[in-house]
């Protein structure tokens, strides 16, 4: 079985760093459990502009900074051994290294790391043969599911709401790997 996992908000900590960065940026003060869109700009309000000048001073920092969800590195290195690993982010290419070194840094195994460089990632998954996907977009999930692809989605603030069948929620990296476990054990 081929699974693909995604990065932010599923191995690296994200959210919280750009919630941080982006309060000390515009002065405010939110707090990462208060968003309920996974397009956490729309939250601060501000202009296109101004993100655009947020993310050139901060995207460095947004990819060599995360700390680790817990679990996600002891959990991969399990699943390695059982089955065929690919890393797929809507990262932009420019960060191949940052982002290999940011795996490094934390031991994340992995077989195949891929930074698609845009959030429809129905192409590259259907183009490996990707039979199970590790998510945290809802909107990902349902794309990739529409496409036959079961989805567990590690469970966020930002991506609540019913999900379709094959969509699972997860909360933690224990049970992804037992869901993980357990569909690749209706597939046999
Ligand atoms: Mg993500």
């Amino acid at each position: 079985m081929h699974i693909g996992i995604d990065i932010d908000g599923v191995i690296a900590n994200t959210f919280h760093l750009l919630v941080h960065e982006l309060n000390a940026y515009f002065g405010v003060n939110h707090a990462l459990e208060d968003i309920g869109d996974y397009d956490i700009y729309k939250v601060y309000g501000v202009a296109p502009e101004e993100l655009k000048q947020f993310s050139l001073s901060k995207e460095n920092i947004l990819i060599s900074g995360p700390g680790i969800i817990p679990g996600a590195d002891f959990y991969l290195k399990l699943l390695v051994n059982t089955y065929e690993v690919s890393l797929i982010s809507a990262r932009p290419e420019k960060y191949f290294r940052l982002t290999e070194k940011w795996m490094e840094k934390y031991n994340i195994p992995y077989h195949r790391l891929i930074l698609w460089g845009q959030h429809d990632k129905r192409e590259v998954c259907v183009h490996l043969g990707v039979n199970l996907f590790v998510e945290d977009s809802l909107k990902n999930a349902i794309q990739l599911n529409a496409c036959n692809i079961p989805v567990i989605l590690f469970n966020a603030p930002y991506n609540q709401g019913n999900l379709p069948e094959k969509i699972w929620r997860c909360h933690s990296w224990p049970e992804i790997h037992q869901t993980i476990d357990q569909v690749a054990g209706l597939k046999k």
